[in-house]
């Protein structure tokens, strides 16, 4: 599946999203998949885990990620001078690797958790590096009033750089964030036609022209 369309799907989820002008989508995407990727090439052949040993990143193994209205999460970065760290909650991660089948073939539970570590990887890293993409690409106009425009940055291009990161780092055949969406839709929390629909619609914005997507693989 086409890492760009998945790309406008992360995309969608910023609280600007409606703010960034059609003609401006493939700048933010292909810009953060490009960070992403070129990033994860100056590593490429390493272990994600020895990643973390020579990065001197702790990895802390925390409960079930279950935090209460209906929230769970697979872990959370601690990002400080003194010190980064990695909290991963692997009941949640194994949840979503059992329900991760794309093109006939499952993620295991250490697969999930690498891709994790990657993604995860990819925030530490920009945080040591003091660089981040959100802040290298062109901010939106948010807001105008009497001729004064504020800008604001697109932060989900971070969460899209990291995805590009952890397909490259791991050999994934697709942007992670797939495995989210089809965990949504194998516990029917998401309609498949629903995914399909919003996939149509970000290749529509994307390219502007129509286009139909017809999402293969997963269980059901
Ligand atoms: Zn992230």
């Amino acid at each position: 599946m086409d890492d760009r369309i998945l790309a406008m799907c992360e995309l969608s989820n910023d609280l600007l999203f409606q703010k960034i002008p059609p003609e401006r989508m493939a700048y933010y995407v292909d810009g953060a998949l490009e960070a992403g990727r070129a990033a994860a090439g100056q590593f490429r052949g390493t272990d994600i885990r020895t990643l973390y040993q020579n990065s001197g990143i702790q990895i802390h193994r925390g409960g079930t990620g279950k935090k209460g209205y209906g929230v769970v999460l697979r872990g959370q970065a601690t990002m400080s001078p003194t010190e980064c760290s990695v909290e991963v909650y692997p009941d949640s991660i194994d949840e979503l690797a059992r329900h991760s089948t794309w093109e006939g073939r499952r993620l295991t539970g250490e697969e999930a958790m690498d891709v994790h570590l990657s993604h995860e990887f990819f925030h530490i890293w920009e945080y040591q590096q003091h660089r981040s993409i959100v802040e290298e690409l062109d901010p939106v106009v948010s807001f105008t009033f009497l001729g004064l425009k504020r800008r604001s940055r697109i932060n989900r291009c971070g969460e899209i750089a990291a995805h590009a990161f952890a397909k490259e780092l791991l050999s994934l055949p697709c942007l992670p964030n797939l495995y989210d969406y089809l965990y949504l839709i194998d516990t029917e929390k998401m309609k498949r036609s629903d995914f399909e629909e919003l996939c149509s619609r970000m290749e529509r914005l994307l390219l502007g022209q129509s286009a139909q997507y017809a999402v293969k693989g997963g269980a059901k």
